[in-house]
């Protein structure tokens, strides 16, 4: 199709990246994919071949070395490129000592990328930002919108959400104060599950795999906002795709469950597995976190479901979204089918 654009697509190894690849390819753009590891090119490239609508699709795909907290490459990259679409920040399940270990390559990469856009000419960019972005702080009393912004400097707030914040102002403020012809639009996930691409995936679905595995007997009392990957890499094609976007945040989120309810939803799908349901007394988290790091960073969340309102994505791009128990369940499914689960 000679129609598509030319897009770099950062962080290509992502669990998410991957599921926007192949959305942009099967609809007919071309990829070049940014791996700090070039080794992992043909790891991509098989998650990948399975899901393209057609053989010619995977030619359209090609592959640059680009580093977050390095200058090296990016021009290069973005050479008769049409469109960025930077997904890479770091996401560990646990956070590190040293926030500035997350902050420093999340918004010194989203500059970095920026910077190197507006060098290349390439005037659209569609970054991917997160609900961390929007939802730490004093709630406000409604489901979050794209109106709200995290306050980083409530105790709330990890080195991920502060991470995620400073990435996505950093960008607004830079397309505003040095490139004001460039048209950026953020997408805002929720916390994303759904099938992965591939036996490598993020620390979302993590979660899901250490629920089946049942190494913990009980629950902590948290739930989350769930949007499916698939919403998430559509929602970045149809930014790509529809210049109205521009100038805009779009929340990516179906409904949210609590954890005891997805532990509820996953027993009974795996009878045979001894999944947690019991909750969690916090006090009892509390201790806990002391010592496990995984455990303290989510005792912010603790007692709290908060809601969000994905009215603009549906308004604006025209979304609908697979129902949070469902993307749950198939989440679990390719666990278990693929031995991921144990
Ligand atoms: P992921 O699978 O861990 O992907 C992160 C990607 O960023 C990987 O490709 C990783 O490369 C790359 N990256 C990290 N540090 C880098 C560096 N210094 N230089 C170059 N690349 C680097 O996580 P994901 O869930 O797909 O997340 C992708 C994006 O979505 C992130 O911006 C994340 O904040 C955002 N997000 C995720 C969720 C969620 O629930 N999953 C929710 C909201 C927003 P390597 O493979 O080499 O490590």
């Amino acid at each position: 199709m000679s129609s598509g654009k030319r897009v770099l697509l950062t962080g290509i190894s992502g669990y998410i990246a991957k599921h926007v690849a192949l959305k942009l390819l099967n609809a007919g753009h071309r990829v070049t994919g940014s791996l700090r590891d070039r080794t992992r090119e043909d790891e991509v490239r098989s998650a990948l071949v399975p899901h393209l609508d057609t053989p010619e699709a995977l030619g359209r795909l090609e592959f640059a070395t680009l580093d977050l907290t390095s200058d090296d490459g990016w021009s290069r990259a973005l050479r008769g490129a049409e469109v960025l679409v930077h997904t890479a920040s770091p996401f560990p399940i646990s956070q590190p000592r040293d926030p500035e270990a997350l902050i420093r390559p999340a918004v010194d990469g989203s500059l970095r990328a920026l910077a190197a856009a507006r060098a290349a000419g390439v005037c659209r960019v569609v970054l991917t930002s997160s609900s961390a972005a929007i939802m730490t702080g004093t709630p406000p009393g409604r489901p979050y919108t794209e109106d709200d912004w995290t306050d980083v400097n409530s105790r709330a707030a990890t080195a991920y959400t502060r991470s995620k914040t400073l990435a996505e102002r950093a960008a607004w403020d830079f397309v505003r104060d040095q490139a004001p012809s460039m048209a950026l639009t953020t997408i805002n996930p929720v916390f994303v599950l759904g099938p992965p691409l591939g036996r490598r995936f993020g620390s979302s679905v993590g979660v899901v795999r250490r629920m089946l595995s049942g190494r913990d007997p009980m629950v902590p009392r948290i739930g989350f906002p769930i949007v499916d990957v698939r919403d998430v890499a559509e929602m970045h094609l149809r930014a790509v795709e529809t210049p109205a976007t521009a100038g805009q945040r779009f929340i990516a989120a179906d409904g949210s469950l609590w954890f005891a309810e997805m532990t509820a939803v996953l027993g009974t799908a795996f009878p045979d597995r001894r999944i947690a349901r019991r909750v969690a007394p916090d006090l009892l988290m509390r201790t806990l976190g002391l010592f496990d790091p995984q455990i303290r960073s989510i005792l912010p969340q603790l007692g709290k479901l908060e809601e969000v309102s994905n009215a603009r994505a549906r308004e604006v791009m025209g979304m609908t979204f697979i129902p949070a128990k469902q993307s749950l369940l198939e989440t679990a499914r390719y666990l278990v089918s693929e031995g991921l689960a144990d």
